[in-house]
């Protein structure tokens, strides 16, 4: 068996095929002219192909139940009906006579344009679903067989160089098993995903598309980062045991998920989930959530052409306060950008992402889409016990910026009499270094912080988190982080304000013992994470974690706090 070894990035052991997603792009169109008499028959190779994309369409409607993937396809067969668009192709044809994958590739671009250069959001991704719906038609006049991976008809592990979070969105999640990508790291969205999706996922493997070959079958263990290709029996065994192991290990911890979080010397510390989509609330409060910790609301955004808008964006957080009932909800205001573009917000093509236009910056910038989001919330508000945090705070004046348009959002739900909670508690990602060097000058205006580590540490120590040739570097351990994330903890129980941790490393037990030392008493977490966490907590003293904290501190290389670390969780 050929074994690779890559990045840990979700748990769980799976076999299956291999499916190796080479990307939907077309091939380069073929051009011809055509006769007079032959515009008929293109015409009804067109219509052909259409009936074709309808079918797939419906069929894709079928498999999947995930409600925002159901209102794209229903725009998609929309658009295949299309009077405008459909007149267009025709009179191009006959104008033209060019063949008809020339005019409907021709036509489709010259729609998109004029739409992406509108401002009204909602005709702009209009636009994506010309594109998709054009690129749909046209590998079907082509006779390409249909690879879009919202179109995947059996179970498998997708094997990809890289892979979207909009495009793991897409994908059915009853059938995909296993995820195995040549880039990215722990951090990554799609690996946050994953988890949150309990799909065991590798990444970081370098040339896993160049090894692995469509039908393969694989071996991912997402716990230690191995893939084993076309294994033998014994090691098929060998993952079977392992498997169990892991299945019975969290059955036992799941049997006092509900127990609270008390250190042995009578410390009590809160544990929340982080989720992405609202379905998840549930299997949160099974894992032991005392609330959710951090919504990641901008998911609701990925999925190409849904329109999120204020109604669709309602409905999902209504849900999420309404299964966790009083337990408090931290719904973080849309955070694209960076490795989250949104094709219809036209983010995606930036020099410089990671330090460009994301997060806060985007919505301060789009106040309509911004303000849309936060009456949704507003009128979401009476059906549970809401937070709303912004992402990517740097200074002051965004924060009070947000807050102005908070209130200015608060006066259009007063116009149209919608009720909502008047006492929200406002806070803020600490996650842009000069935020956690600064923090106590936030807690004039903050109600609350929660650390968010992936950003702080590819910030602090310029390491994009998407890149596996760098993840090396991407260390939680370096005295600067944790010099910041003291201070950021310091500064917010110095005010009063409750500061909570929300990045991957709230979840990672072994870290458990120097965060709490280092005096966080809240942490935010994939669900599955929160029963090995809370074990962890319920072994430890708090007094020996301070000290473990404070002798961290004295350190002046990751190594050596690492080593520290590793000797006292031994
Ligand atoms: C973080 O940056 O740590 C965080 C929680 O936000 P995200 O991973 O969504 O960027
Ligand atoms: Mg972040």
């Amino acid at each position: 068996m050929i074994e690779l070894q890559g990045i840990p990035a979700s748990p769980g052991i799976v076999i299956g095929n291999a499916f190796v997603y080479n990307d939907n792009e077309l091939p380069e169109l073929p051009r011809y002219r055509i006769e007079t008499p032959q515009i008929e028959l293109e015409w009804q190779r067109l219509q052909d192909a259409i009936n074709l994309s309808t079918a797939q369409i419906k069929a894709l409607e079928k498999t999947n139940k995930l409600k925002s993937s159901r209102s794209i396809f229903e725009a998609h067969i929309m658009m295949l009906e299309d009077p405008e668009y459909l007149g267009q192709i025709k009179k191009n044809l006959a104008k033209t006579q060019n063949n008809i994958e020339w005019v409907v590739n021709e036509v489709s671009k010259s729609i998109m344009q004029t739409l992406f250069s509108l401002e009204d959001s909602a005709l702009r991704e209009r636009a994506i679903d010309i594109a998709d719906i054009s690129r749909r038609i046209l590998r079907n006049l082509l006779g390409l067989p249909d690879s879009s991976l919202g179109n995947l008809q059996k179970e498998c592990i997708i094997v990809a160089h890289d892979l979207l979070p909009s495009e793991l969105l897409t994908i059915d999640r009853k059938l995909l098993k296993g995820i195995a990508i040549d880039s990215g790291s722990k951090t990554s969205h799609v690996a946050i995903l994953a988890k949150a999706f309990k799909i065991p996922a590798v990444l970081g493997l370098g040339g896993a598309t160049a090894k692995i070959h469509d039908g393969d079958i694989l071996l991912v263990n997402g716990g230690n980062g191995r893939i084993g290709i076309n294994p033998g029996g014994e090691n098929l065994e060998h993952f079977k045991a392992e498997n169990d192991k892991l299945e019975k290990q969290l059955e036992t911890l799941l049997l006092s998920s509900n127990e609270p979080a008390l250190t042995l010397d009578g410390k009590r510390i809160t544990l929340k989930a982080n989720i992405g989509i609202s379905e998840e609330a549930e299997q949160a409060l099974r894992h032991g959530t005392e609330g959710i910790g951090l919504y990641r609301s901008e998911f609701l955004f990925l999925l190409p052409g849904v329109p999120a808008e204020e109604e669709m964006q309602f409905e999902a957080y209504k849900s999420v306060l309404e299964t966790m009932k009083d337990k408090p909800v931290t719904i973080r205001t849309l955070d694209i950008g960076g490795d989250k573009a949104v094709p219809a917000f036209r983010i995606d093509d930036e020099k410089n992402p990671l330090l460009g236009w994301r997060a806060i910056r985007f919505c301060l910038a789009c106040p309509d889409i911004f303000k849309t989001q936060l009456r949704a919330l507003l009128r979401a508000s009476v059906y549970g016990n809401l937070r709303i945090m912004f992402p990517m705070i740097g200074n002051l004046g965004e924060f009070e910026t947000a807050v102005q348009l908070f209130n200015e959002a608060k006066d259009e739900c007063k116009k149209k009499n919608q009720p909502f909670n008047e006492e929200i508690a406002l806070g803020m990602m600490i996650e842009i270094p000069a935020a956690a060097v600064s923090a106590q000058h936030f807690t004039k205006k903050a109600a609350f912080f929660s650390i968010g580590t992936n950003d702080l540490l590819q910030y602090t120590l310029a390491v994009d988190r998407g890149n596996e040739r760098v993840n090396y570097l991407a260390q939680n351990y370096h005295p600067a982080m944790l010099l910041l994330i003291k201070n950021a903890i310091d500064a917010a129980h110095q005010a009063g304000i409750p500061c909570s941790m929300c990045g991957e490393l709230a979840g990672d037990y072994t870290a458990t013992p120097l965060l709490l030392g280092l005096g966080l008493d809240e942490f935010s977490m994939d669900c599955s994470s929160i029963p090995f966490v809370k074990q962890r907590i319920r072994s430890l003293k708090h007094s020996d974690c301070k000290a473990l904290a404070d002798k961290a501190l004295t350190m002046s290389r990751h190594e050596e706090v690492e080593k520290l670390i590793n000797e006292f969780n031994a």
